[in-house]
């Protein structure tokens, strides 16, 4: 297998440091606020990755942190009049909620940075005692200037580096681009005694003494977004290093979800929202859309290239359904092979053609694994099309194997189970669609016949039920009733 790292720079053969074995670490979410689908596409991407490493055989452990102490939760709390850990907790179901919805596996730990205090501590302390950290004014600074590699993983030289903006009073740095590992307490903002005095942490922190706690001094893959290569994970890399941890291998960046297509506008934020997105698409074709394009590449948000997600991934679950159909009307043991067929650390890779492997093997290659999806798909609906009942099962088999890697076996119980939030329930929302257009089809066949009362009464009973039914030139449009 090959990865990309941002370190090296290069596509690199991946080797874990325990054969057999590799560990996670993914930067988490800030919650201060509910996840818009660019939250997401980590999650998606990461989850995609974690799939394939178990399917190839690996037992892999995966942490990924939440950054529930933070200026923006700060921020939030007091424009909102509740307490910080309000805010927090919110936020984070919110999350997990998304996360879940979208098929995306928990973490083996989910750890939060108010939660492991000591652990920064005792990080400071060494760092101090190594004398790449000082106190002063009540804050801990790292000291960049004590650290050779600083700026090695965003590639900038240490005298072309802008000041770190992570300071209220900036008086106290030796440089101004040391950045902040503590921060002194602030009236009304929640604070930890520390031997430097109360205070918080920092965000970069969080994330160095808790990769170290839960995979170690060194650990295989870490992740995260390319907005976080700087300063995030380079001053991550500093702390750790400069501690004299080995740390991350191998880093992973995803690409960020563009707006350039659409009109930057805080209603288009909104409608962002994961809870919002899926009013328009079910959560499968919403994953679909995240996990299409390779996970380095910027990926343009539009309306338009959503839908054709949502209808590509229609075209793959239609054939597994009529094909799953049509081996259970033949008698065959319905639902073959695919996951089933796997055992409890994935599914069998054997039965995943040889295309599809090479392209993940290939630092994650889903757009060209998905090609050997689609071409599966053609297959299997000329199997369809002849009765030619072995091509149906062996193609069948196949798509489901190749999708239970990207989590979108479209026949997964995941996929079928009941609405667990808002716009969740596609299939009931889809009966509901084909209800009303039948409806509206009776109500046009009054009219024309010019049965006016019917007409209007059928009209009448679709707002009764909360259906609003506005006529167009293209047509009557439909929407239920807030
Ligand atoms: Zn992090």
């Amino acid at each position: 297998m090959h990865l990309h790292d941002t370190a090296a720079r290069a596509v690199r053969e991946f080797t874990p440091i325990t054969p057999g074995r590799v560990s996670v670490y993914l930067c988490g979410a800030t919650v201060q606020a509910p996840p818009h689908i660019g939250h997401l596409r980590s999650a998606v991407c990461f989850d995609v990755l974690i799939r394939w490493l178990e399917a190839s055989g690996y037992r892999v452990t995966f942490c990924r942190n939440v950054t529930d102490v933070e200026d923006k939760i700060l921020r939030t709390a007091r424009a909102q009049g509740v307490p910080p850990w309000i805010v927090a907790e919110r936020n984070q179901r919110a999350f997990t909620w998304a996360y879940d919805t979208l098929g995306c596996r928990p973490p083996d730990v989910e750890p939060r940075a108010t939660g492991h205090i000591p652990e920064m501590t005792v990080l400071i302390r060494r760092l101090i005692e190594r004398d790449h950290a000082y106190a002063g004014g009540g804050d801990v600074y790292f000291d960049v200037r004590s650290y050779d590699g600083y700026g090695a993983l965003s590639g900038q030289r240490l005298d072309q580096m802008r000041p770190a903006e992570d300071s209220d009073d900036a008086g106290a740095k030796r440089d101004p681009r040391d950045f902040t590992l503590w921060k002194a307490a602030k009236p009304g903002e929640p604070s930890w005694e520390t031997p430097w005095g109360p205070g918080r942490p920092g965000w970069h922190l969080e994330c160095s003494a808790m990769a170290t706690k839960y995979l170690g001094p060194a650990f295989d893959i870490h992740g995260g977004g390319m907005d976080l290569i700087f300063p995030h994970h380079e001053n991550e890399i500093a702390q750790s290093k400069a501690a004299g941890d080995g740390f991350a291998r191998y880093w992973l960046h995803n690409g960020l979800l563009g707006l350039a297509g659409e009109k930057m506008s805080k209603s288009l934020g909104n409608s962002l929202l994961v809870t919002d997105v899926l009013t328009r698409v079910r959560p499968p074709e919403l994953r679909y859309y995240l996990v299409q394009a390779h996970y380095r590449s910027l990926l343009e948000y539009s309306e338009d290239a959503l839908e054709e997600a949502a209808a590509a991934y229609q075209r793959i679950e239609r054939f597994a359904v009529r094909a799953a159909d049509a081996l259970g009307r033949l008698g065959l043991d319905a639902p073959v092979a695919g996951p089933a067929a796997g055992t409890a650390a994935g599914p069998a890779v054997g039965v995943l053609p040889v295309s599809f492997r090479s392209a993940l093997d290939e630092d994650l290659g889903v757009p060209a694994a998905l090609a050997a999806v689609h071409a599966c798909v053609r297959d299997g609906n000329q199997a369809l099309a002849t009765s030619d009942k072995a091509g149906i099962r062996i193609s069948l088999a196949q798509v489901r194997g190749m999708l239970e890697i990207l989590g979108l076996d479209p026949l997964a119980p995941h996929w079928a189970a009941p609405a667990r939030g808002p716009g969740a329930d596609g299939r009931l929302r889809d009966v509901v669609g084909s209800l009303v257009k039948l409806t509206l089809q009776q109500r046009d066949a009054a009219r024309a016949r010019r049965d006016y009362a019917t007409a209007d009464a059928i009209r009448d009973g679709l707002e009764e039920v909360g259906v609003v039914v506005e006529d167009t030139p293209e047509g009557p449009r439909w929407e239920l009733k807030r």
